[in-house]
This record gives structure tokens, C-alpha cells and sequence, in this order.
């Protein structure tokens, strides 16, 4: 009717009629178009489940077998023949447990899909996705169950594999971060973690960037297999060791009591193997290692927390003096979490200009009268409150913010100069302190100069201070960097002199103008043996350098005496001032006549006037 070919099965059949004896031959004709397309569909569905890759299996809703493909009966190892009627639970021992579910689950009319795996014939495993449905008489019953093997053997290996590498540390093959992560995650969850007790510990090698510095790269990497080998030896073959990247490593320790042996016996044998010299390209090289360690459940129970805790710990252990295991503890979070406020309100103070200057007098010992003035960051918060620069120029050192903030400070102590001149006053030289960031900064002198020159200062008006430690960190640079300053005219201060390990040797080839002897030698003058020794030494230094000498700190009158007499320059100290605001300060360099102990520097103590 539409067009259509259609066949047609035409049968002839003949009848005589009992009676008449007559003859008719009967012609039916019978569409059987759709009948032939159902055979040949029904042959194609044949064909399809016999040649199938996936294993397909007819079941009962026991779960008896009534018909399976070739690829099932290469999944069993049992021919095709010999399947039907059997439960596929005996068929697949190995994945009985998930067939006993799908079973049921498909008799109850629902779906199941999972992985199941079995030891092939090559005592290899293989991996099978399973998915189990039903087919239904037309009334909606479940009549039989269909259950469909693929074998996705090959996918899950490179799953694997690709897990493995994300997993690792390419380079010394331990777990990574993601892994110690997960195992960790793992260890909380699991109840013997909850009995047992945990430690996690971070370590970080002490003067690795060192060894990166002056042996390069593939020493360090070197070095790093070696440590990360020894480190799975110190720990012991339950615990966890990973590397998180750079020299940072991490270990997790199970089934710690609350003795902590476990840990302290761990921590030792570490310490120990990495005392031991390390061969690397034919060299010995020494390195130590700083350990901080926090406990669950005692100081947290989330893995991020105990992640946090143990770095917080481990730079707790760098700032004791490295290459030690130190313990979390709270208030190392107290004083973590204050760090962290002032590090966000930090940020928000240098922009909103609340980071504003004092100065403190230094007095000159010869004639009594101001010598100079050191500026001093002060940070007062907007409802008032003030915090100590000791307590924010760390966090701004840390974050990087200490450039941006010594800038600021140095252009104010300009401006005020420049300000001071222009009210008619002869302002002393101003000293301001510079951080190790801002020496190390490429274009440090450069921004100095910009200063100068927009402030209309003269090099001679200002003075800088440097930290012995900062001029430590690299000494040919901060050679070059004093000496190219001194050369444009700025006096330089070494600062904190007598903290650091300088060798004094150094002091040579700096083209600097005064040291400042630190105030906790200053503290314990005149009384303390050791102090009085070292002042002594430090002033013989600066004479036979020809340097002044500045000491800080001063508070008491009896301090001023000794240092006075001892040889000292310049004082600087309670016992003349506290850091003035610039306002306080002008009237105090315009009352400079005033000013007290006078007697004590008169020109008539003789050690005193003997110098210069
Ligand atoms: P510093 O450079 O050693 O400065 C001397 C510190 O000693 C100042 O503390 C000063 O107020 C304090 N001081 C002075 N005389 C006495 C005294 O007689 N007794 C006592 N107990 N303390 C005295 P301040 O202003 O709190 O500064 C602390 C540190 O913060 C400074 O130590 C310096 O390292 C740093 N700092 C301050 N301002 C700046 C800055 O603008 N840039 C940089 N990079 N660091 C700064
Ligand atoms: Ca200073
Ligand atoms: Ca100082």
C-alpha cells in the first residue's frame, strides 16, 4: 500500500468434494513481510550475543544460567554447554559476593553496575564492569536476568598507572602530598587510628637553598634521593614517609601512646642518619634537618589542621635554632593566629597610610648636644591602638610588604628633614633602618636615589642602617650595595652589631661609617663580666677602624657612665629619650641645650675627651 516491496507465502491446496467427486484447488496467500524481518532481526541478535566481545549471560531470577555467549564461557572457563542450569555464583567464585547482590538486586527489578575482578588463566587480573538488568513479559514482570561482562582490564592499568604518578615524587619515588593526604585521611577514619593515636611531622632540611646555591641543581636533587632514603629508614616500615616538594618532607607515625616514645625513638634515629655525612658527586656534605610534630587526637583531628599544626611546629624548630624536633603546641597557634591578623591588617595599614614615624635622639658624647636622630616605624590602628614595629616589621620581612613599608619611612624621614630645614632648623643627620629585603632588591640603590632626589636630601642628611645579620646573608652583595651608597655620601650603620657571625675580617672591606652595638649587651653593663668584655672589644674595633660607636638602648645613668668612659660616640636610650613625634622632636633639637647628664660627657671626664 505504500509502496513497499512486500512477500508474500502463497500455498496451493486441492480438495475434492466427497459427493461430487469435484476438484478445487485452494490458493492462500499470506503476508509474511514482517515475519521474515523478525527472523532476520532475531538471526542478527543471535549473531550480535554470539560474537560478542562482552560476556552476556542469560539468567533465571535464581540466578541459574540459561543461556550464555562464547565470550561469557572465556570469562569461566567452562563451555558453553556445560553452563546452563548452573547458579553463576559457581561459575565465578571470584565475584560470588557482587553476583549474590546484582542477583538480587535484578530480581527486585533494579539495575547493578560494578567492577569485578578475577585471576585469569595467566595469573593475571583482570577487571570486568558488570552490569546486571532484567528483560520483562509484557505484563512488567521480570522474566529473565541479563548480566554483561566488559573487560576494562586495560583501563584500570592505566588508571593505575596514571594514579601512581600522581600519587609519587618523580624524583625520589616517595609518596607525594596528595598521597600523604589520603593515607592520612584514611588513618583518621580508620578506629585503630582513633585508639592508636597519630603523629604527623614535618621536616624541612636546614641551608638546603644553600647546597642548591653553590653545588646546583642536580647535587641537590642528588641529595635529595639520599635524604629521602634515609628519612624510610629512620621511620620505620609502618610509617608514612612523602615528600611534598622542594626539601620538605613528611611523616605520619601510627599507634603513637601517649609517651610519645614511638615518636621521640623516630625522631632520634632520624637526627642520627641525617648527622651522617651524605656522598654526593664525589663530595661529603653535611645537612640537618628541622622537625616539627603535632599528635591526634591530643592537638587536632582534621587532616588540615594537623597538616597546619606540624608546619607551624616545624618553624617553631627553625626559629629555635634549627636542626631539632620541636612539639606543637597551642599557644603556637595563639601566637600563629596573631601573626596572621596582623599580616591582613598589614596589608590594609600600607595602603591607608597608618604606618606613620617617630625619632630617638642619639646623643654626642663629646659635647653633650643631639648627634643625630633614628626614625622608627610606628603603626597605630585606627581606633587607636598601637603595634610594636617588633611585633609587625617580622610578619611585613615575611610577606614581603617590609619593602613597600621601609620605602614609605625612608621618603617621610626625607620629607621631615626637608620640612625641619624650611621651619629654620639644623636638623642632625637622620638614621633609618633598612631590611635584608630591600638590600636585596636589584634596583635598592636606584630607589634611594629617586628619594633623595624628589626629597631634595642630600646624601650627607641621611644615614642607613643594616643589620649585621642582613649584611651575613650575602657579603660580596652587601659589599657592593655599602659601598656604592658611602660613595654617593649616605653614612651607613651596622646595626645589631655583635648578634650576627660576622667575621670581623669583613669589616675591612665595608666602606662603613659606624656600628651600633646592640642593647642586650647594653643591658647588662657595667656588672656582667662578659658584656663589659665584649663592649670593650667591640669599642677597641671600632677605634682601630676608625668607625663611631653608637650604643642603644641606653636606660640607666650608670650604663651611660660606663659607655661613656669605655669610648663610646654617641648614646642612644631612655635615659636621654624615648622615640619623639616629629613635633616633640623639633622642640627637643631646639631645646638641645637642655639636655640632662650633661656632666657625664663634659669634656672634663678624661677618657672621654681623650678619644678623637
Ligand atoms: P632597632 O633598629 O634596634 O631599634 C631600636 C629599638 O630599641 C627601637 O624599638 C627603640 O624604640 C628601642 N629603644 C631605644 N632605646 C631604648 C631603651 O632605652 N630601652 C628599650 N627597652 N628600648 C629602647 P622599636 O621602635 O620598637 O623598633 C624595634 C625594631 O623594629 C627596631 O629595632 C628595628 O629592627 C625595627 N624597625 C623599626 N622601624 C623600622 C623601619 O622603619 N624599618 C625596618 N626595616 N625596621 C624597623
Ligand atoms: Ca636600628
Ligand atoms: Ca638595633
Amino acid at each position: 500500500a505504500n509502496g513497499r516491496p512486500r512477500v508474500l507465502s502463497i500455498r496451493r491446496s486441492r480438495h475434492e468434494d466427497a459427493l461430487t467427486n469435484e476438484r478445487f484447488n485452494v490458493i492462500t496467500a499470506r503476508d509474511t513481510t514482517d515475519e521474515l524481518q523478525r527472523e532476520g532481526k532475531l538471526a542478527l541478535l543471535a549473531d550480535v550475543f554470539r560474537s560478542s566481545l562482552e560476556g552476556v549471560v542469560i539468567l533465571d531470577l535464581q540466578g541459574r544460567v540459561v543461556e550464555a555467549n562464547p565470550a561469557f564461557s572465556g570469562i569461566s572457563g567452562v563451555s558453553r554447554t556445560e553452563v546452563n542450569g548452573l547458579p553463576i555464583q559457581t561459575l565465578l567464585p571470584w565475584a560470588a559476593h557482587s553476583l549474590n547482590v546484582a542477583v538480587a538486586a535484578a530480581a527486585s527489578g533494579e539495575r547493578w553496575s560494578g567492577t569485578v575482578r578475577s585471576l585469569g588463566p595467566d595469573d593475571r587480573e583482570r577487571a570486568y564492569l558488570l552490569s546486571v538488568s532484567t528483560s520483562r513479559k509484557i505484563g512488567g514482570q521480570p522474566r529473565n536476568i541479563i548480566a554483561l561482562f566488559s573487560d576494562v582490564t586495560e583501563i584500570h592499568q592505566t588508571q593505575q598507572r596514571l594514579r601512581q604518578q600522581a600519587m609519587h615524587d618523580n624524583l625520589t619515588g616517595l609518596p607525594n602530598r596528595r598521597h600523604f593526604r589520603l593515607t592520612l585521611e584514611e588513618a583518621l577514619a580508620s578506629p585503630s587510628g582513633h585508639t592508636g593515636g597519630l603523629a604527623v611531622c614535618f621536616l624541612d632540611l636546614d641551608e638546603f637553598k644553600h647546597v642548591n646555591d653553590s653545588m646546583g641543581h642536580v647535587a641537590g636533587d642528588e641529595l635529595l634521593i639520599l635524604v629521602a632514603e634515609r628519612l624510610r629508614v629512620g621511620a620505620g616500615n609502618d610509617a608514612c614517609v612523602a615528600r611534598f616538594g622542594g626539601d620538605e618532607f613528611a611523616i605520619l607515625i601510627p599507634d603513637v601512646d601517649l609517651s610519645c616514645r614511638k615518636v621521640a625513638d623516630i625522631s632520634n634515629r632520624v637526627h642520627k642518619l641525617l648527622q651522617r655525612p651524605f656522598m654526593v658527586g664525589g663530595n661529603k656534605m653535611y645537612i640537618g634537618g628541622s622537625m616539627g610534630v603535632t599528635l591526634f587526637p591530643e592537638h587536632a583531628d582534621t587532616v588540615d589542621e594537623l597538616l597546619k599544626n606540624a608546619d607551624v611546629a616545624m618553624y617553631a624548630a627553625k626559629a629555635s635554632g634549627k636542626n631539632r624536633t620541636v612539639f606543637f603546641s597551642t599557644e603556637m597557634r595563639e601566637r600563629v593566629r596573631a601573626q596572621c591578623q596582623i599580616q591582613t591588617d598589614l596589608r590594609r595599614a600600607v595602603f591607608a597610610d597608618e604606618i606613620s614615624i617617630v625619632f630617638q635622639p642619639q646623643i654626642d658624647v663629646r659635647n653633650g648636644r643631639c648627634g643625630g636622630c633614628e626614625a622608627l616605624a610606628r603603626w597605630t590602628l585606627p581606633d587607636g591602638r598601637r603595634i610594636s614595629p617588633a611585633e609587625f616589621i617580622p610578619v611585613a620581612e615575611k610577606t614581603g610588604m617590609i619593602v613597600q613599608i621601609g620605602e614609605s619611612v625612608l621618603l617621610r624621614a626625607c620629607r621631615q628633614i626637608q620640612e625641619w630645614k624650611a621651619r629654620g632648623l639644623n636638623p642632625p643627620r637622620i638614621a633609618v633602618n633598612i631590611s635584608p629585603m630591600q638590600m636585596r632588591m636589584h634596583n635598592f640603590v636606584d630607589r634611594v636615589k629617586q628619594i633623595l632626589r624628589a626629597t631634595e636630601t642630600a646624601p650627607e642628611e641621611l644615614e642607613l642602617e643594616i643589620t649585621e645579620n642582613a649584611v651575613m646573608e650575602d657579603v660580596d652583595e652587601a659589599i657592593r650595595v655599602i659601598n656604592e651608597l658611602s660613595e654617593l655620601g649616605i653614612a651607613i650603620a651596622i646595626d645589631d652589631f655583635g648578634t650576627g657571625y660576622s667575621s670581623l675580617s669583613y669589616l675591612r672591606t665595608f666602606n662603613v661609617h659606624a656600628l651600633k652595638i646592640d642593647k642586650s649587651f647594653v643591658d647588662d653593663l657595667p656588672r656582667d663580666r662578659d658584656a663589659v668584655a665584649i663592649v670593650q672589644s667591640v669599642v677597641s674595633l671600632a677605634q682601630g677602624r676608625h668607625l663611631e660607636l653608637v650604643a642603644e638602648g641606653v636606660e640607666t645613668v650608670e650604663q651611660l657612665e660606663f659607655l661613656a668612659r669605655a669610648g663610646c660616640d654617641k648614646i642612644q636610650g631612655y635615659v636621654f629619650s624615648r622615640p619623639l613625634s616629629a613635633e616633640e622632636c623639633e622642640q627637643w633639637l631646639r631645646e638641645d641645650f637642655q639636655i640632662p647628664h650633661r656632666e657625664i660627657m663634659q669634656p672634663t671626664t678624661p677618657d672621654v675627651c681623650l678619644k678623637k
